[in-house]
């Protein structure tokens, strides 16, 4: 298998679910299931080190990433700055043909729903803004929005609250709407809206457990 192979893989496996956070990728495992030498494995974690989709710990090897809530906060913050303004550019240019692939798409998402497909919901839900970010630009835009996309993947599962799996209901169907009708503003907002929906359906008020006071534990009793 190919390294772009290996690594689309890994990425579809964190939208489905299917590697959950801290989930430890052993590079002899992915050798035998991918026929891969252990060199290009090497190099596809890397990557995924990289877009911090992956943790190397020396001598312990590789694992699926467990983001902070830190780190999810900023997440949102980017996709804020970046994702509005990539519907805003959509909805000035966007062509028929790119108006039903949208449409295809977000049909395929209310299947998944009818059929409680939560594996297929999820992937269909950050696939639909992968498509957005294709149809605006070819190079940086897509690379950026697959490594945000999967990076949020992680978040959800970590941060989930109960029952809300994925993109709220509708508001893909929506967005489309004001696209296909040239609402630039509309859109813009729109998706502003939606990811802070997203955003505010996760848990990230609970604080993290705080470190070890060493100073506390390890403080003698005559000082
Ligand atoms: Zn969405």
């Amino acid at each position: 298998m190919a390294n772009d192979e290996i690594y689309q893989r890994i990425q579809v496996a964190i939208m489905e679910r299917r590697l959950a956070p801290g989930t430890k990728l052993a590079e002899e495992r992915l050798t035998e299931a991918t026929g891969a030498s252990r060199a290009k494995v090497r190099q596809v974690l890397s990557r995924l080190a990289h877009e911090k989709v992956v943790t190397l710990i020396p001598n312990r090897g590789a694992f699926i990433a467990r983001p902070t809530v830190q780190e999810a906060r900023e997440l949102f913050i980017t996709r804020r700055l970046i994702e509005p303004g990539m519907v805003d550019l959509l909805a000035r240019q966007i062509t028929p043909a790119q108006v039903r692939t949208l449409r295809r798409h977000v049909a395929q998402e209310q299947e998944a729903r009818n059929a409680n497909d939560l594996r297929r919901i999820i992937r269909l839900s950050g696939e639909f803004h992968i498509h957005i970010a294709d149809m605006v630009a070819s190079s940086f835009l897509p690379r950026i929005m697959r490594e945000l996309t999967a990076l949020t993947c992680l978040i959800i599962t970590l941060y989930d609250k109960p029952n809300t799996p994925a993109c709220p209901h509708h508001e893909h169907r929506d967005l489309v709407d004001m696209i296909e009708a040239h609402d630039s503003a509309g859109a813009q907002q729109r998706m502003l809206d939606h990811l802070l929906h997203i955003e505010h359906a996760l848990d990230l008020d609970s604080t993290e457990p705080a470190p070890p006071d060493f100073d506390a534990i390890f403080k003698r009793d005559d000082t």
